[in-house]
């Protein structure tokens, strides 16, 4: 059987092993060793690095799925958002608010008012129904997306890493209401 001879990572020491041996501790400082045979070159490795290495990896390994997975995660919540999102006339379109729902409610109002002043009570009463409808659909839109927003960021948090929206947060014209 061939004798090879490698040294100890650890101390230095050299240590003569039959070819293929694969443990060894080495016999002057006592490190656990693993022999790598890589082509011509054979040489000898800490196992606790090794093991080290190894938990890098999965580690790594971890990381990288996290990643994955808070890019799937923000790319859903991106096209929820989108879908969530209502018309603000020639304003385009946003992310329903609850402090909208009082703008259109106003307005039906001082109408229904007009029409009540002018003895027009049926229409009135109408208008002012449609008033509570509006008010009604905006409350509504504006709750299930915040509902739908706390979701995703509790989901979020869960898997770590920075707030993603923390840009949006601090961009100016985003206000409060992101
Ligand atoms: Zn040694």
């Amino acid at each position: 059987m061939d004798i090879v001879a490698v040294s100890c990572q650890h101390c230095g020491a050299s240590l003569k092993v039959p070819m293929g041996t694969v443990h060894l501790t080495c016999g002057q400082c006592g490190t656990p060793l693993l022999i790598q045979y890589q082509g011509q070159s054979i040489f000898t490795q800490r196992q606790d690095a090794s093991e080290d290495s190894a938990a890098n990896v999965q580690q790594q390994l971890h990381d990288l799925r996290t990643e994955v997975e808070i890019a799937r995660l923000d790319a859903a919540w991106q096209a929820k958002r989108e879908s969530l999102k209502v018309s603000y006339g020639r304003y385009g379109r946003g992310v329903p608010r609850q402090e909208f729902a009082v703008i259109p409610m106003v307005i039906f109002v001082i109408v229904a008012g007009l029409l009540f002043a002018k003895g027009n009570i049926t229409f009135a009463v109408i208008v002012g129904l449609l008033g509570l409808l509006s008010m009604f659909v905006t409350t509504i839109a504006a709750s299930n997306y915040q509902n739908e927003r706390a979701k995703y960021e509790a989901k979020r948090q869960g898997l770590g890493g920075k707030d993603p929206l923390a840009k949006h947060r601090n961009d100016p014209r985003n206000g409060h209401y992101f």
